[in-house]
């Protein structure tokens, strides 16, 4: 299936909400380089009074970190013989293994698409892709999302991070495992992160090598480095975190020698930290001027980040869960975070869906996240936020203003029930207590529209087109 075609420029959008004003406005986007996505130059008191209810306008949402190649395995009846049969770390691991040994170019193309589309109608435009490169997959996986990004360029910016899952400083493939990456990283132009998981190494010796490397290598090269780090709850291992601030500082990668950004996703062991070892992280990522982000991903940290002491026979249901406290570390101590849906359907994370939405909505109860400011908080963190994580440039705040990129949600009040009956979302807050369906948001990206999954739609009449 070819991607969504999208609409012609928009030029004005009439009588629309923006967060955190109860009157309506008009919004005007320029074009003035014909390349360019161009920017909202305007926005005015509505020229002409809709009786109908006027959407609301936010920025569009974004996937800092999410795994392209890996998802909806379980979707797919080829894979029937690897759904979970226990559910453990482990057998994730080893199922999502033999399944890599199974991918094809047209199998990671289909399961690809399915992300895509299913992202991009929930109001996705920019993401950051991982796919995998080792001595099982080659470059099959970087090949299709090398593909993917370029077929579906208007709808959504796509960020392809080349992912070693696999350890490259240890174990039977780890020298083979490198090689393979340093040649994707050589030949593929269109690689944007180096991702690495230093936690697969056999030891912290090559953990700590892992992540000399990749440092070194994104610096040398010019792009983004991401790693999957500290991915336990066990108080007895010490936090890689500390080896990453080092290098990074050694290696003077601030703010102001590169735009190229670094992102730490999991970290659930530092949800262990005392306040003073937050204060001194924060203290050294600020100090020393790092573009450090870190990425919440709840989704897979609630199913598979438990305590090594859980489940004991003293309290058989003590199970405590841990995820990075998102909207403490920004608050608190000052440090960039942001949400990430991380897996869908696959052993990593059989639940939930690729609609960053849900996932704020699931941080109201993570985080007891529940007022009209946190529900803004956490959809920061699926949009605007997020988007700056990933090094690219992003609305100021969720209220619309003239400069800000055409990349936009208007969520309307269509009925989703069947009854003619449908429940108004006025605020932020109503979208993130409980997200509305696909059908009520209308995606906008570099200012076209993208088709509501809607029988008989057809174009509101608020929309002025170039
Ligand atoms: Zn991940």
């Amino acid at each position: 299936m070819p991607p969504p075609k999208l609409t012609d420029r928009i030029k004005s959008i009439q009588n629309v909400r923006l967060a955190q004003s109860s009157s309506t406005w008009d919004i005007q986007i320029g074009y003035p380089d014909s390349s360019k996505d161009g920017s909202i130059t305007t926005i005015t008191p509505p020229s002409s009074e809709d009786i109908s209810n006027p959407p609301l306008a936010l920025p569009s949402l974004t996937h800092p970190h999410i795994h392209l190649d890996k998802a909806f395995i379980h979707s797919s009846p080829e894979y029937a013989h690897l759904l979970p049969s226990s559910g453990s770390f482990q057998e994730a691991l080893s199922f999502t293994t033999n399944a890599k040994q199974q991918f094809t170019r047209e199998d990671l193309l289909r399961r690809g698409e399915w992300l895509l589309a299913e992202s991009v109608s929930a109001g996705v435009t920019a993401m950051r892709a991982f796919v995998e490169v080792d001595s099982a997959v080659k470059f099959t996986c970087l090949e299709a999302g090398l593909a993917l990004k370029e077929q579906w360029k208007d709808s959504c910016e796509i960020q392809i991070a080349c992912f070693a899952q696999d350890p490259i400083f240890s174990g039977e493939f780890g020298e083979q495992n490198r090689s393979l990456v340093e040649e994707a990283l050589c030949n593929y132009p269109g690689i944007d992160v180096v991702g690495t998981t230093p936690y697969v190494e056999s030891s912290v010796e090559a953990a700590k090598r892992n992540i000399e490397w990749a440092i070194e290598r994104a610096l040398q090269l010019g792009k983004h480095v991401d790693f999957h780090l500290d991915y336990n709850l066990d108080p007895e291992r010490g936090a890689l975190v500390w080896h990453v601030v080092k290098i990074l500082r050694e290696s003077r990668w601030t703010t102001n020698s590169t735009r190229k950004r670094v992102m730490l996703g999991h970290c659930t062991r530092l949800t262990l930290f005392k306040d003073e070892e937050w204060e001194r992280l924060a203290r050294e990522i600020r100090d020393y001027d790092l573009p450090v982000s870190f990425v919440g991903l709840p989704t897979s940290d609630l199913y598979m980040a438990s305590s090594p002491s859980a489940s004991s026979d003293q309290c058989p249901h003590h199970r405590p869960r841990g995820t990075l406290q998102v909207p403490e570390m920004i608050r608190r101590y000052g440090l960039d975070a942001v949400l990430g849906v991380n897996n869908v359907g696959n052993a990593f994370t059989p639940w939930a869906s690729p609609d960053p939405l849900f996932l704020a909505c699931l941080g109201v109860g993570i985080y007891q996240s529940g007022t009209q400011v946190d529900a803004e908080l956490l959809y920061e963190c699926v949009s605007t936020r997020a988007r700056k994580a990933i090094g690219l440039p992003s609305a100021s705040g969720l209220t619309l203003r003239p400069g800000d990129v055409p990349d936009l949600i208007l969520f309307y009040d269509r009925d989703e029930t069947g009854c003619e009956v449908s429940r108004p979302r006025y605020s932020v807050a109503d979208v993130i207590w409980d997200p509305p369906a696909r059908l009520n948001r209308d995606v906008l990206r570099g200012g076209r529209l993208k088709p509501a999954a809607l029988p008989g739609w057809s174009l509101d009449t608020r929309y002025q087109f170039a």
